[in-house]
């Protein structure tokens, strides 16, 4: 990694870069080390620059979204994390386009103000539309693939490429893009008319049916675990006894079993180990196999 001519070309051409920037403070987990250098960008010819500058001095790149998703290492993140402040949004009737920095919640709102619905599902999902797409984000029978019509992203070239929803291998939380490289920026979304009032109450509908199930009071990343075919995760967990189980501050929650809370100073460490016992546990009695949802990153 040529650290240095990476970061005197950035600063010459007018990047955003800090140094050593806390994760812990980025993510919803509250958990994590330094970002070696922090960049971000607010249009995506920039994103282009920083993708081949990256490249072509070997620093290892990591898109960072709202880190709702994440479980990032003790150690932090060697090299760059990318945050995109690509926050446009374009309605053109039925159809809006957004910088995939956006929330999702923002989105939501958004189209519930323009009397379009089909997002109502994703209102309590945290995190950037970018994300989403990435993760083929769902809730409450519906997901991402349901409403977007395709995504601009940058290429391992650095090409700016256009994906249309039938090639994006979307599937359950899983899209081409998953451990791809390719940088999101943009996702347009295909809506159907609908009543202000009956959208906004399906989306309280649902915030409320997570305020009530999940333990939003702690810092976590969501659900730990995929749904197991033929299961749910956090009966197969509650049923071990493992409500409550804890490792340092890292906990199995106490309200929603298929989530792994932070107490207060959980480290990444704790989290890995926690995740492990479950695992154990749940295959040994039930031989099922628990694949976490959260994503690991850092060493
Ligand atoms: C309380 C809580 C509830 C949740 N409920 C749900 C739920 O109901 N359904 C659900 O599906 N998820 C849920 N999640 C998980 C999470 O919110 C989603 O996975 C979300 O889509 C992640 O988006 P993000 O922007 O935070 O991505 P991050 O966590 O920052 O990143 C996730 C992955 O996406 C990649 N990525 C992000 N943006 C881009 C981009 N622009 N280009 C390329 N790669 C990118 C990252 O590199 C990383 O690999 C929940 C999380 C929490 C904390």
């Amino acid at each position: 990694m040529e650290k240095n001519s990476f970061l005197k070309t950035l600063t010459e051409n007018n990047i955003e870069i800090k140094n050593n920037v806390c994760l812990k403070e980025l993510t919803t987990f509250k958990i994590g080390g330094e970002a070696e250098m922090f960049i971000t960008v607010k249009d995506e010819g920039q994103a282009v620059f920083v993708k081949k500058t990256a490249d072509k001095y070997n620093v290892p790149l990591f898109v960072l979204g709202k880190g709702s998703n994440l479980l990032v290492s003790d150690n932090g993140l060697k090299g760059a994390t990318l945050s995109l402040e690509l926050n446009h949004v374009i309605f053109n009737g039925n159809i809006v386009t957004c910088g995939a920095g956006l929330t999702l919640q923002k989105l939501c709102v958004l189209a519930m103000e323009k009397g379009l619905s089909g997002l109502e599902f994703a209102f309590g999902i945290p995190g950037s539309v970018g994300g989403a797409i990435y993760m083929n984000a769902g809730a409450y029978g519906g997901e991402m693939a349901d409403c977007v019509v395709s995504a601009k992203y940058i290429d391992d070239a650095g090409n700016i490429k256009t994906v249309s929803r039938e090639d994006m291998a979307l599937g359950y939380r899983t899209s081409i893009f998953k451990n791809s490289g390719y940088i999101i920026t943009e996702a347009t979304f295909l809506l159907k008319e609908g009543k202000r009032e009956e959208i906004l109450g399906k989306m309280n509908g649902f915030m409320g049916r997570r305020k009530e199930k999940q333990p939003l009071e702690f810092a976590s990343a969501g659900s730990t675990f995929k749904r197991p075919e033929g299961y749910f995760a956090g009966a197969l967990i509650e049923k071990n006894g493992l409500k409550g189980k804890r490792v340092g501050d890292a906990m199995v929650s106490e309200k929603h079993a298929g989530f792994v809370v932070n107490c207060g100073s959980a480290t990444s460490k704790d989290v890995k180990e926690l995740i492990e016992i479950i695992r154990k546990t749940v295959y040994e009695n039930d031989g099922v196999n628990l694949e976490p949802e959260v994503i690991f990153v850092g060493e």
